[in-house]
C-alpha cells in the first residue's frame, strides 16, 4: 500500500518526513517531494524567527482573527498556528498582511505599551486613542469613589499611550 502525501488535496505519494511540532521531531507526517520542499521553506522561515517575532506574528492581524474565529480557546494555540501556517491553509504566506508584517519592526518598548493597553501589536492610532480614553475613564479616581488604588495603573497606561503616540502617531 502506498502512502499518500498528507498535504491538503494532494494525491501524490508521500515519501518525505515533515515534523509535526516545533519541539518534537519524533512526530512527523509524510509528504511528496513538491510539498516537502514547500514545507521546508516555511519551516526555515519560522526557525529563523526570534521568539519576539513569533509572538508578534501570533498576535498580529495576519493570524489572530483568522485563528480565533475557527478554534476554541482550549486548543493549543501555538501548535494550531504552527501547523496551519506550515501548510498555509489560511493563506498566511500569500497575503499582503504577511508581506506587511515582514516589513514591520516593533521595539520592546512598543510591545510593552501595546500589552499594557491590551491592544494587538498592529493597532492603529485611532484605535489606540479610543482605548486610552476608555482606560482613563475606567481607572480614574473620580470613577472609583476617589480611590487611589488604580493610580499606578493609570500612570503606566499614560506612559504607554505617550510611547505609542510618539511612535505610531507619526506613521
Ligand atoms: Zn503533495
Amino acid at each position: 500500500m502506498k502512502i499518500i502525501c498528507d498535504w491538503e488535496n494532494c494525491k501524490e505519494i508521500g515519501k518525505y518526513r515533515a515534523p509535526l511540532e516545533k519541539d518534537n521531531s519524533k512526530k512527523f507526517r509524510l509528504l511528496c517531494l513538491e510539498h516537502v520542499r514547500e514545507f521546508n521553506k516555511k519551516w526555515n522561515y519560522f526557525e529563523n524567527m526570534s521568539q519576539d517575532e513569533i509572538e508578534y506574528f501570533i498576535k498580529s492581524d495576519v493570524t489572530w482573527h483568522k485563528l480565533t474565529k475557527s478554534f476554541s480557546s482550549s486548543d493549543n494555540f501555538f501548535n494550531i498556528l504552527w501547523n496551519n501556517a506550515l501548510e498555509d491553509k489560511l493563506n498566511i504566506f500569500g497575503s499582503s498582511d504577511f508581506k506587511n508584517f515582514k516589513n514591520s519592526k516593533i521595539s520592546k518598548a512598543e510591545k510593552d505599551a501595546f500589552d499594557i493597553m491590551e491592544l494587538n501589536y498592529d493597532a492603529k492610532m485611532d484605535e489606540i486613542q479610543k482605548r486610552f480614553k476608555l482606560l482613563v475613564k475606567k481607572f480614574h479616581p473620580d470613577k472609583n469613589q476617589g480611590s487611589k488604588k488604580y493610580e499606578d495603573k493609570l500612570k503606566k497606561i499614560t506612559l504607554a499611550y505617550s510611547e505609542l503616540r510618539a511612535k505610531i502617531g507619526k506613521k
